[in-house]
């Protein structure tokens, strides 16, 4: 372990993941038992380290869906998904288990045609969000984002006892995507899960709500028969390429409020001051993940074993950070208030860490308290970054539009000639424009 590192400023900044706590294991997460979220030496980038031969494939998840280079393939007909009304005694379960809100339901739900090659049988649906409305959905269309993305997870349980053997097999899942755009008005299918955020902020605090399940189809588009689909993999730990995905074309609506309160839901995040028993055992193995992971970084810039170039790193840092905890603050400041009343307000359980006071507004910012509190309390940015397509193709459900733009422009040369009087080539023109007409129209018909 190198002794040259003033640890305490490296790793505040750097190293916050390695503090997180263990999560619970999820009914139907992925690789439970090890430390990940989206930031730092947890992130996305780090997964196929954390685990072993994992989230490194040729087939992740998720992509950009490049419009021009999908391919129709008229065999994609519409879903068919029932029990719509769900079955009497149909549940949801709402949780937040650290990394995403999900609700686990209970009760025959299935998922069928599409395209997919068997009967699935819904097991969850959760959601990835991002802090602003230009970021947070997993896949991209045409290099653009959505604000938050839904996901509904079935499995193949006419082939597989179980969820946890059919997400390691080929196609053993299909996961049905969907985007939203914000508008004013509240989307009233996820107000309903929304008013019971209030209990299951804190992942600590392990809550499910119950509630009545209600019609899968109120969180999916209208129209569900237009939508892209590819071989992928999950999207968080262990990411096992067994995914049938679908990215539906059009999307659903929420609102910036909504928006919020998804903002608002709290991740896993260290024990600060909890129950004194069994503190000492958590410090020293934290100190162990924080040496390790910092060890980790310094090896990856090439300047391990070089104090002056350590030393210029850990103030690197140090000053970035303190940059970062004000713009942080200033900018979210409403939202962690928020949070903090509706955590004062919960009625549940004591939870077994104190919340870091709010800093003032002049220079000088506690690196001891403000930045870990700051960035671990809220979980937002829980999106996975696309994904390389490598030689995989991605298919379309529906043709796609034609603009007449080309049409006009001939028409007003065609106009314009005519005006002139120039009768031979008016015809010609005209001619031209029937035949590119007739082209363009094959063209439309074949896509
Ligand atoms: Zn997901």
């Amino acid at each position: 372990m190198s002794g040259t590192l003033p640890w305490g400023t490296i790793d505040k900044y750097y190293l916050a993941g390695a503090l997180y706590k263990h999560p619970p294991e999820s009914k139907h997460g992925g690789a439970g038992g090890k430390h990940w979220g989206y930031e730092g030496l947890i992130g996305p980038t780090h997964w196929h380290k954390l685990f072993k031969n994992a989230c490194s494939g040729r087939e992740q998840s998720p992509i950009n869906i490049q419009r021009e280079y999908t391919l129709y393939d008229p065999k994609l007909n519409d879903f068919a998904i029932w029990y719509d009304p769900p079955k009497p005694g149909s549940k949801f379960y709402l949780l937040n288990n650290g990394h995403t809100v999900q609700v686990n339901t209970f009760g025959p739900f299935y998922v069928a045609n599409g395209g997919l090659p068997s009967v699935y049988t819904t097991a969850q649906f959760h959601f990835h969000w991002g802090d602003a409305s230009h970021r947070g959905s997993e896949h991209t269309v045409d290099g653009k984002a959505s604000p938050i993305e839904l996901h509904v997870v079935s499995y193949d349980a006419e082939t597989y006892p179980k969820i946890s053997t059919a997400m390691k097999e080929h196609q053993g899942l299909a996961v049905l995507g969907v985007l939203f755009d914000v508008v004013e008005k509240d989307n009233p299918a996820l107000e309903k899960l929304i008013r019971n955020f209030n209990a299951i902020r804190d992942p600590e605090v392990k809550t499910e709500v119950e509630m009545d399940a209600m019609p899968i189809r109120d969180f999916l588009p209208k129209d569900t028969s237009k939508y892209y689909r590819y071989n992928g993999s999950l999207t968080t730990p262990g990411c096992y390429e067994s995914v049938v995905w679908t990215v539906f074309e059009d999307k659903q609506t929420i609102s910036e409020r909504q928006l919020d309160e998804f903002r608002r839901i709290l991740k896993l995040k260290k024990e600060i001051g909890g129950g004194s028993g069994g503190r000492r055992k958590r410090r020293s193995s934290l100190q162990h993940d924080q040496e390790a992971a910092a060890e980790e970084v310094l090896v990856e810039l090439g300047i391990k074993g070089d104090p002056m170039k350590e030393l210029d790193l850990a103030l690197q840092l140090e000053d970035e950070q303190k940059k970062e905890a004000k713009q942080f603050k200033a900018k979210h400041s409403h939202l962690k208030a928020d949070a903090l009343k509706a955590k004062e307000n919960s009625t549940k359980t004591e939870t077994s860490y104190k919340v870091q006071g709010v800093q003032g507004d002049d220079d000088t910012v506690d690196m001891q308290n403000i930045p870990i509190a700051y960035i671990q309390d809220m979980l937002w940015n829980n999106y996975r970054p696309v994904q390389p397509i490598y030689e995989r193709d991605v298919y379309r459900s529906f043709k796609l539009y034609t603009p007449p733009k080309k049409v006009v422009v001939l028409e007003t040369a065609y106009r314009s000639n005519n005006n002139n009087n120039d009768w031979n080539s008016g015809e010609m023109i005209k001619c031209n424009y029937l035949l590119l007409t007739l082209v363009l129209s094959c063209i439309s018909m074949l896509l």
